[in-house]
């Protein structure tokens, strides 16, 4: 797949704010599409690292530190928002993302047949989801994440994901609110131009998008 293909190698070049941006003739929402893939698989990789220390126990809610919290409703089989551990949560937020992603009527397999006109919208719910991950991790699991060693491809794979959020817009600044500092400096990073990478980007993708992926990434924010 070309696209996975440039992904991959703007990654390789360890040039992020290159690696988030729309190739010159591509088409954006074959784009969102293909970066949407990867981000979920991403996220579901780390989580899965997490899976035996995040419990029903240990977080018996989905929270982002202490001032957030989620309750999950998916507007079809579960309308009202219902308070789920945050096992529960993530196993739900998942479920639905991958039921969207092999959706071939949301997500075409086929190069060419139209996505629907509503594609960029559901592309924000993903991302809105996925990055409820992401705060519940930095906010209940950091600890675990450094005895893992594991913080540095957190950090590569949360910095991506955020500036790919940037650049397209996908979420509203409210909802960022919970990684907000975090956000910030690598807005910092950005714009003072010191996101080039030291060491090249090691990513390890199978040609399978559609696949959930290991993909590997090393390196750390700019301290
Ligand atoms: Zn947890």
């Amino acid at each position: 797949m070309q696209l996975k293909r440039h992904i991959d190698s703007t990654l390789g070049s360890g040039n992020l704010r290159e690696a988030v941006r729309l190739p010159i003739g591509e088409d954006l929402n074959e784009w969102l599409a293909v970066n949407t893939v990867d981000f979920f698989n991403q996220a579901s990789v780390l989580y899965s690292t997490l899976m035996e220390f995040c419990t029903p126990a240990t977080c018996p809610t989905m929270s982002a530190g202490q001032k957030y919290e989620y309750r999950w409703a998916d507007g079809v089989k579960i309308k009202r928002p219902i308070e789920v551990s945050a096992p529960k949560y993530v196993e739900y937020l998942m479920d639905w993302i991958e039921a969207q992603l092999d959706d071939e009527s949301i997500f075409p397999q086929k190069i060419g047949t139209p996505f629907p006109p509503n594609f960029r919208d559901l592309v924000k719910t993903i991302f809105k989801r996925l990055f409820r991950v992401y705060a519940h991790i930095y906010h209940s699991h950091f600890q675990m994440i450094m005895k893992l060693k594991e913080e540095a491809h957190l950090n590569t794979c949360f910095k991506h994901f955020t500036m790919f959020t940037l650049e397209f817009r996908l979420i509203d600044k409210a909802e960022l609110a919970p990684l907000g500092d975090l956000i910030e400096s690598i807005m910092l990073g950005w714009n003072g131009g010191a996101l080039i990478n030291k060491e090249p980007v090691k990513r390890n993708l199978r040609s399978d998008s559609r696949c959930k992926t290991e993909a590997k990434c090393q390196e750390s924010f700019p301290s």
